[in-house]
């Protein structure tokens, strides 16, 4: 079984799969399956539960805000104040220029938001994005896929999107004045965890300015503290003109959101022209919780502790056999020789009791994305799984 085949296990789940795999509930760094048998829990989500399943924080702010109402429609004057009170607090955690949050259901349909806003705010047609980056499965979202295996069914795709390699100069030389924007994973998280260059990632936002063109960092993945600092751009010393969250942003429940200067977002309030437009997205109940994890994330400085938890990954895992590990914080992957001898040990660690993964356009790569409130003896204990699931 090849590792595209090893994807779709998860759409091909019949009845001859043990009913074990299914998730009946979820705490803190641990999951429990239908049989009662605990995991713990290396994927959160897929980089969603940084503060750990179901934090008591969040779930009184879900049971609060459901007390109020659920749904409102917030058009024209109207405003709902979960979603007024997140964008205040995620703007003071920001940089001056982005100050206006447009919340959105998920990763997919903030990075289409994103990509709208760059072609209407400079007028131009074209956008760069990279090979191997993942930023959604909507249409646009799938034009930008670095993959080509994965966008050939769905041609045609848009029009006018330029792949390069990432960390490469060939982009940086490209860029002009048909250029709306570059759109970047801050660290590319599919691709198996690969890190910028910090002087490439500087020239881009440089080539990026210089040009008129915007540039927009996707930080669904690697946002609110998986990498170490609270936002992974303050990595590089750079700032995006357009800043998309996701996943964690949500506190576990659906929440996307992109982020630009008033300067730039004024533009989606002209009309006659349609800006962006949702029914649900920004909903109270997500707006609520993900302002909760994002409290718990701030109070406990989650993000300055992440580099002790990857050492601890790295002192137990480093000397196993016939791997390599790469990683940026709380964003591991294990490389191993090939797709099918990962998919054996990953296997092998679910039936210990670890629950982990592979990565998309890395599947040779085993996904080590924890909830940031992994305890050390977590760590360790799944560790020990990992190094025995390998012998
Ligand atoms: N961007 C990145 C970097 C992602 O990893 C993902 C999802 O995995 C997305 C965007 C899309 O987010 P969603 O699945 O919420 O649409």
């Amino acid at each position: 079984m090849n590792h595209r085949e090893l994807f779709f296990r998860h759409l091909a789940q019949t009845s001859d799969e043990p009913l074990a795999w299914e998730i009946s509930k979820a705490e803190g760094a641990c999951l429990w399956d239908a049989t009662g048998k605990s995991y713990l829990d290396l994927i959160g989500g897929i980089s969603v539960c940084h503060v750990g399943h179901r934090h008591p924080r969040v779930l009184q702010a879900i049971a609060e805000q459901a007390e109020h109402y659920l749904h409102v429609m917030v058009y024209g004057e109207l405003i709902q104040s979960p979603q007024v009170q997140y964008a205040e607090l995620l703007a003071r955690h920001l940089p001056a220029s982005l100050q206006q949050v447009y919340f959105t259901n998920s990763g997919a349909e903030a990075i289409e938001g994103a990509m709208k806003l760059a072609k209407r705010y400079t007028g131009r047609p074209h956008i760069f994005c990279f090979h191997k980056s993942y930023h959604g499965s909507t249409q646009g979202a799938l034009s930008l896929l670095g993959d080509e295996y994965w966008r050939q069914a769905y041609r045609p795709l848009l029009p006018g999107i330029f792949r390069f390699d990432y960390n490469e100069n060939e982009v940086i030389e490209q860029i002009n004045e048909q250029t709306a924007c570059v759109v970047l994973e801050t660290i590319q998280a599919e691709a198996g965890v690969v890190v910028p260059d910090t002087a490439w990632m500087q020239a881009l936002a440089d080539a990026c300015k210089q040009n008129g063109a915007l540039l927009i960092l996707d930080e669904v993945q690697c946002g609110f503290g998986r990498n170490g600092t609270l936002w992974a751009f303050e990595q590089f010393g750079v700032v995006p003109d357009i800043l998309v969250l996701g996943k964690a942003l949500g506190g576990g429940l659906p929440l996307g959101a992109f982020i630009a200067s008033a300067e730039i977002m004024q533009v989606l309030t002209h009309y006659p022209v349609l800006g962006h437009i949702t029914t649900f997205g920004g909903h109270p109940l997500c707006c609520a919780a993900g302002k909760a994890a994002m409290e718990v994330l701030l109070e406990e400085r989650l993000w300055e502790q992440v580099y002790e938890k990857e050492k601890l990954f790295h002192h137990h895992l480093q000397s196993l056999p016939g791997c390599k590990i790469r990683s940026r914080g709380m964003m591991i992957a294990i490389e191993f020789e090939s797709a099918e001898i990962n998919k054996q040990i990953i296997r092998r660690c679910w039936e210990k009791g670890v629950f982990t993964d592979w990565y998309l356009f890395a599947p040779h790569c085993m996904r080590i994305v924890p909830p940031l409130i992994i305890s050390y003896e977590q760590i360790q204990q799944a560790c020990e799984v990992i190094r025995d699931s390998v012998r």
